[in-house]
């Protein structure tokens, strides 16, 4: 058994009282009060190093291969087979947990990688579509609200948004988080839909309707860096 200790960055802070251990961007990052002897640290991330191991590799599997190039996305809690066919047109299907996309044999050779992403993304702008219209039917019911239209966006920089007139838009991505992330935002912006602001009363409500909402918040921060394709 190795008892090499992964690498870590290392932050003191004089408002800390005890060690955090966190990972974020496929790195380990220790948060320490200052002044914390260093030996303590490491021995505390020998114990916890199973748990470390454990998420790092999930984050560098996710960082270090581009989806397309493993042959195989992220679909909620699960993982798609991306099966790649020559045929007379250029489509996707979903069968079971394998994607098939069928490329025209009449692409050009150096455009089969843009038809590649080009399935990729609207397989899942279509799915997103369908399973957000779905999603927010349910919990708006569930909290007696209104909404007036669900849109599937390709935001760079947020995960949903809800405007003056009750339209609700989505991060297409959000179909890479598992399903109670997703949940979360779909409360969040249908919340709004009363507060448009994240005043307490806002949050009281989400977390009247989403037990989540902390935690869900906290995966989003430490996962979107890998949320592309
Ligand atoms: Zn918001």
């Amino acid at each position: 058994m190795s008892s090499e200790l992964p690498a870590y960055q290392l932050k003191f802070s004089a408002k800390r009282r005890s060690i955090q251990l966190k990972i974020q961007s496929g790195q380990l990052w220790v948060c320490a009060p200052t002044g914390c002897d260093l030996q303590f640290i490491q021995q505390l991330i020998q114990q916890k190093k199973d748990w470390i191991h454990k998420h790092l590799s999930q984050q560098q599997q996710y960082t270090e291969a581009g989806w397309l190039e493993q042959r195989q996305i992220p679909f909620f809690d699960d993982k798609l087979q991306l099966k790649i066919v020559q045929d007379s047109v250029n489509q996707f299907s979903l069968d079971g947990d394998c994607l098939w996309l069928q490329l025209s044999s009449r692409n050009k050779a150096q455009s089969q990688q843009k038809w590649i992403e080009k399935l990729v993304s609207e397989f899942y702008l279509q799915q997103a579509q369908l399973w957000f219209e779905q999603q927010v039917q349910q919990e708006q019911q569930r909290m007696s609200l209104q909404s007036r239209e669900v849109r599937v966006c390709n935001f760079k920089a947020k995960w949903g948004s809800c405007d003056s007139s009750g339209v609700l838009s989505f991060n297409w991505r959000l179909l890479m988080a598992p399903q109670w992330v997703a949940q979360y935002v779909v409360v969040h912006e249908l919340a709004h839909l009363v507060y448009m602001n994240h005043s307490k009363s806002f949050w009281t409500l989400v977390s009247k309707f989403n037990s989540d909402a902390a935690k869900a918040r906290l995966w989003l921060k430490q996962n979107q860096h890998w949320m592309q394709l």
